[in-house]
């Protein structure tokens, strides 16, 4: 059995009886002010409140470098022998962290192995756009003369990857912005597909073409909630202004009447 614990933003923790696994994790939720006009740090209080099993993190993978997805990556990984997957930017990254070296980067499509039991491919993908045509938020890469603490227009996108995370037989797709790459994606199949919510209207023929290519059994509609407020362990997750989650659930269950479809709460283990 995997035990699979959305924890806020794309963040995801997959646990078995032997090792954890990490994609994107972000506790620090930055509030809105700091993220406009402040240099942005992990907060160390509220990552060791969620991960207080830091020693069993066998691995973090990373889908993007934007900083809801990498800021707490570096100081993770800092206090931990966990292998790092993900773009270039994120390498970038870690070495302003001081771990330069430490990040596997990723070729399109490339597969590695983790552990004994799990393994990933780190698909090509893109992210959501913005709207008004106005194309992707913070497009480039990590600067290598940036210094850490940075300001969140620092953390541009690098390299977007949907990672495809195989444990103990089972296949996770993790879509963690609501976009896609059909050619990259073709002849990916999944068991469990996590898409990310916010913008999905602006991405055509989202989450259609995603369910038919990689034809899961469960949905998981995740990166719903609004992460520049705290979230209290165990309370309702708040969810981001104006992103109609009813639209996109009607639209999954449109397109696979068949497929479980879950709308997690943070925090709130699945089992799979
Ligand atoms: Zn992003």
């Amino acid at each position: 059995m995997i035990r699979v614990t959305w924890t806020g933003a794309a963040g995801l923790r997959f646990e078995t009886d032997k090792e954890v696994i990490l994609i994107d994790p972000y506790y620090t939720r930055v509030d809105i002010f700091d993220t406009l006009f402040k240099r942005i740090a992990p907060d160390p209080a509220a990552i060791a409140a969620a991960l207080p099993d830091l020693e069993k993190v066998a691995a973090i993978v990373v889908g993007h470098t934007h900083s809801d997805h990498a800021l707490d990556v570096p100081w993770i990984a800092a206090r931990s022998a966990c292998k790092v997957v993900g773009s270039h930017s994120l390498e970038t990254l870690m070495s302003l962290g001081g771990l330069p070296g430490r990040t596997r980067v990723c070729a399109d499509n490339e597969t590695l192995r983790l552990t004994d039991s799990a393994g990933v491919t780190m698909i090509r993908s893109a992210h959501g756009l913005l709207s008004l045509g106005k194309g992707v938020p913070l497009d480039g890469e990590i600067r290598a003369t940036s210094t850490l603490p940075m300001k969140a227009g620092g953390y541009r996108v690098g390299t977007v990857f949907a990672p495809l995370l195989e444990l103990d037989g089972k296949r996770f797709l993790h879509v963690g912005s609501a976009n896609f790459d059909e050619t990259h994606l073709r002849g990916h199949c999944c068991d469990v597909l996590f898409l990310c919510v916010p913008g999905w209207h602006r991405r055509q023929d989202y989450p259609r073409r995603l369910i038919e290519m990689t034809r899961p059994s469960s949905v998981v509609l995740f990166h719903y909630d609004n992460f520049s407020k705290p979230h209290v362990p165990g309370g309702k997750t708040r969810r981001m202004p104006l992103i109609d989650m009813p639209g996109l659930i009607h639209a999954t269950r449109n397109c696979a009447p068949a497929v479980d479809v879950r709308v997690p709460e943070i925090g709130a283990p699945m089992d799979f």
